[in-house]
């Protein structure tokens, strides 16, 4: 499998009252096409962070980052929009990530009109896409015009990974997609974005806290503390007792 994204020597620091703040300092890692890197560490020790810094939504402070060998850090505005059709993100709230005022389908074509994917005058073919991906991600047909207040966290976050996948992208952070969610749900949600893993040929970056969501999702993990990588191992090592 080829390599889709490297991180090397990065780092986020963050200006605080009480100083420079290392929220990311030197990670290392490379993901290959299709797998899935998981991303553990106890609360505050920067997963998110990196996340956001991969994806440039906070800038990083050093390092690069290689998408498809590409220097994105070196990235003009333009460029980066484009490069938002290969790079999403799922957060963990999906209810605070969507629009309180915008139906199921106006949250799915949103990114496709936003990233120029259609015209908002190509009517037909922007419904029939926003079907595709309702039935993709198992969002009944019925559901189009209900309200995120109106759906239970389960079928929110079906919303969260729709909007995440309605560009068609190679790589997504994922970050904690399923703490927000009741146990019972978790699985059906995990099992649904291996799924969509598999059937898309996605490459994951899956940020928990939780190990045993990452120990049967991941191929290696790495283990934050304190904005330092402290292990990047396959999972297979890392967990010797199956
Ligand atoms: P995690 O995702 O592992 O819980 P975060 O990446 O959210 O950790 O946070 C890492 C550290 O960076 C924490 O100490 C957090 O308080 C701090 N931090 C995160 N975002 C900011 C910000 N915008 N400004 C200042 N500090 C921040
Ligand atoms: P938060 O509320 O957690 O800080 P936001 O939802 O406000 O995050 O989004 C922060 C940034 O992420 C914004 O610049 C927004 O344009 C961008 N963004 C939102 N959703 C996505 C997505 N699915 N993929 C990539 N970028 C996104």
């Amino acid at each position: 499998k080829k390599e889709l994204l490297r991180v090397e020597h990065l780092k986020k620091y963050f200006t605080t009252p009480k100083g420079t703040l290392h929220a990311v300092d030197d990670v290392n890692f490379s993901i290959r096409a299709g797998e899935t890197l998981g991303v553990v560490g106890e609360s505050g020790c920067g997963k998110s962070t990196m996340g956001r810094a991969i994806l440039r939504l906070h800038e990083p402070t050093a390092g690069k980052v290689y998408f498809e060998g590409n220097d994105i850090l070196s990235y003009n505005k333009k460029q980066l929009k484009e490069l938002r059709k290969d790079m999403q993100i799922i957060f963990q709230d999906p209810f605070a990530s969507l629009n309180p005022r915008m139906t199921v389908s106006e949250a799915i074509i949103e990114p496709l009109l936003v990233q120029g994917i259609y015209k908002s005058s190509e009517r037909a073919a922007i419904i029939s896409r926003v079907d595709e991906i309702m039935n993709l991600v198992g969002l009944a047909k019925r559901l189009v015009n209900t309200y995120p207040h109106e759906l239970d966290g389960g079928r929110r976050q079906r919303i969260g990974i729709a909007r995440a996948l309605a560009v068609n992208p190679k790589f997504i952070v994922c970050d904690e997609p399923v703490s927000a969610l009741d146990v019972s749900i978790q699985a059906q949600i995990l099992n649904l974005m291996q799924d969509l893993q598999e059937e898309l040929n996605l490459t994951y970056m899956f940020i928990t806290h939780d190990l045993s969501v990452v120990r049967h999702f991941s191929n290696n993990i790495v283990v934050m503390y304190l904005g330092q990588m402290v292990e990047c191992a396959p999972a297979k090592t890392l967990f010797k007792n199956p």
